[in-house]
């Protein structure tokens, strides 16, 4: 399998009607969200995707990298929920979601993104001042800089360097009308 069989074989949906699926979604909701940020939810998909891709990242990667933030389309208020002292754990909700269709390589980087923050935050001091402000919000409502035992116990965890890596790639995607390669381009990487 030469790194682009992304589906485990038990989803009842084609290829063809999970990309329409995810299209719809990115392209209705996560067009129209931005949650603090400068950019839209639909233009960090494609940033976060296309910096991944051109990191080398295989197929997974980047498909976690296009799907990390889907979890906040479902919550009823978003704008108000990046803003409140309330963690809604969207990494959960995103990556319950896509696992009907996907496999562990693209919804555990998913579902550790939130935690690589804590983890960067508490083993890169230098980590914490490149945060954007809605970030540095979450993070106190996600619990701040991870412990000394959390350390241990998230670097012992399967896929915590992608989770890692997906937080970085997550992090620069932030860049006002910076060009990426369209949602079609990333969603064919579904097959
Ligand atoms: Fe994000």
């Amino acid at each position: 399998m030469s790194g682009s069989t992304i589906m485990p074989m038990m989803s009842p949906e084609t290829p063809d009607a999970i990309r329409q699926r995810l299209f719809a979604l990115l392209n209705g909701q996560g067009a129209a969200l931005y949650g603090g940020e400068r950019v839209t939810q639909l233009e960090h998909a494609l940033q976060s995707a296309a910096i991944a891709e051109a990191s080398g990242e295989r197929p997974a990667m980047i498909l976690a990298s296009l799907l990390h933030d889907v979890g906040h389309f479902f919550e009823a208020e978003f704008e108000q929920a990046l803003s409140s002292t309330f963690d809604t754990r969207h990494e959960h909700m995103g990556s319950r979601y896509l696992s009907r269709w996907l496999d562990s390589e693209v919804t555990e980087p998913i579902r550790l993104h939130v935690e690589a923050k804590r983890y960067l935050c508490a083993v890169h001091p230098d980590y914490l001042t490149t945060l954007s402000q809605a970030s540095i919000h979450s993070l106190a409502v996600q619990g701040g800089p991870m412990g000394a035992e959390e350390i241990a116990i998230f670097e012992s965890r399967p896929f915590s360097s992608e989770a890692v890596r997906l937080r970085q790639y997550d992090d620069q995607a932030k860049i006002v009308g910076m060009k990426s390669p369209d949602l079609a381009h990333f969603l064919s990487l579904i097959r």
